[in-house]
C-alpha cells in the first residue's frame, strides 16, 4: 500500500548510561526475513549488519526506559535505482483516535495486542551504498546505524499518519486513526492545533504545506528553549517525508541524510518528543528532569475494537542535503 510516508533518515553511538537499571530494558526481538545469502543474511556482511542494528537497540535502551518487548521484522531489497534508503513503521489500529501503534504498546506494557503480527517492520535498500559496522561511514556511504536509529524511531511512534488531504493514512477517514505525534501539531509557533480530540483533523490542506507546522509538546518545548519544534512541511507535500520529521540541525529525525554523515544520538528535542508521546525518557545527566511526563494515554483508542491493523512505512530516501 502506497500511503507510505516518506522521509529520510539518520544516526548513533553507543553510550553507556551510568546508573541505569539494566533490569528494566526493552527486549528487542529482531526477526530477519531475508533469504539466505541476501541482505541481512549476506554471507560476508550480514552478521555485521545485524550487529549494527542490535547496537541501535542498545542505544535506544539507554534513552527510553521501558521493560516490555518489541518484535520487529527486518528485511531488505536491492534497488540501486531507487532513492529510498529504508522505511519502517508500526502496526496501528484503524480505530479513530491518536495512538502510537503496537511497538509502543508492547514496549511499554509488555502486552502484545496482536500476537500474530510483528509490532512493526523495517526495510532497507542495500542497493544504496551503506556502511556496515560501527566505524565512521566513508564519504560515499550512508551510515547504517544512523538510518536504523531513524527508522526504529518511526516504528516507536515518531511519525505522522496524516495525508496531504488531512485524511488518515491508516483508516482513510477523518476523523480517523492518527498518531499521538499528530496530536501535538500546531500551525505556526503559537497557532491552532491541527487536530481535535478523537482523531479529528481540523487543520487545512494549506497548513500541511505551509513550512509552518510545529510540534508543541511540553517536553519538546522545554528542550527547545521554550519554543515548539519545527516539523518538516514543504510545498508540495512530500509523501512519506512531510510532517513525520523535524527541522533541526543534527537531529536524527531530519527528513534526509547525506552520505558520510552519522547522526547516532538523539537531540534533547527529540528526547522531549519521545517523552511527549508517552515514553519514559532517560535524560542525559546534565539535563534537569522534565517535571511533566504527561501525556498520552492513547486518547480515544479502543483496542477492544481494534480491527485490521495496518502498518505505515515512512520511506526514507537518500539526499544530498
Ligand atoms: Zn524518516
Amino acid at each position: 500500500m502506497k500511503h507510505a510516508l516518506r522521509a529520510l533518515l539518520c544516526v548513533v553511538m553507543l553510550t553507556t548510561f551510568a546508573g541505569r537499571d539494566c533490569s528494566a530494558a526493552i527486549t528487542w526481538n529482531l526477526t530477519y526475513t531475508d533469504a539466505a545469502g541476501v541482505g541481512f543474511n549476506d554471507a560476508t556482511q550480514g552478521a555485521a549488519r545485524r550487529s549494527t542494528l542490535t547496537a541501535v537497540t542498545s542505544y535506544i535502551n539507554t534513552v527510553i526506559d521501558a521493560n516490555g518487548i518489541i518484535d520487529l521484522e527486518i528485511d531488505s531489497f536491492n534497488n540501486p535505482g531507487s532513492g529510498t534508503l529504508a522505511s519502517a513503521g508500526p502496526f496501528v489500529t484503524t480505530a479513530a483516535g491518536f495512538s502510537n501503534g503496537l511497538v509502543f504498546s508492547h514496549a511499554t506494557t509488555g502486552v502484545d495486542l496482536a500476537p500474530s503480527l510483528p509490532d512493526g517492520t523495517a526495510t532497507f535498500n542495500f542497493g544504496q551504498n551503506f556502511s556496515t559496522g560501527l566505524g565512521a561511514p566513508a564519504a560515499n556511504q550512508f551510515d547504517l546505524f544512523s538510518i536504523a536509529l531513524h527508522e526504529f524511531s518511526h516504528a516507536l511512534g515518531f511519525l505522522s499518519l496524516v495525508t496531504p488531504t488531512g485524511v488518515s493514512a491508516i483508516s482513510g477517514t477523518d476523523p480517523g486513526s492518527y498518531s499521538v505525534f499528530d496530536s501535538f501539531l500546531i500551525r505556526g509557533t503559537t497557532g491552532m492545533s491541527l487536530f481535535a480530540a478523537g482523531g479529528d483533523f481540523v487543520g487545512t490542506m494549506a497548513d500541511l504545506i505551509s513550512n509552518d507546522v510545529f510540534f508543541n509538546g511540553p517536553n519538546a518545548r522545554a528542550a527547545n528553549g521554550g519554543n515548539p519544534v519545527q516539523v518538516y512541511a514543504p510545498n508540495p507535500f512530500n509523501g512519506g517525508s512531510s510532517i513525520s520529521h523535524i527541522v533541526l540541525t543534527d537531529a536524527v529525525m531530519q527528513f534526509s541524510i547525506a552520505p558520510g554523515v552519522a547522526r547516532r544520538e538523539f537531540s534533547a528535542q527529540e528526547l522531549g518528543i519521545f517523552a511527549d508521546i508517552g515514553y519514559s525518557v532517560i535524560q542525559p545527566a546534565a539535563v534537569p528532569e522534565p517535571s511533566s511526563y504527561l501525556l498520552l494515554t492513547l486518547v480515544g483508542l479502543s483496542y477492544g475494537a481494534m480491527r485490521r491493523r495496518r502498518r505505515t512505512t515512512p520511506s526514507d530516501s537518500a539526499s544530498a542535503a
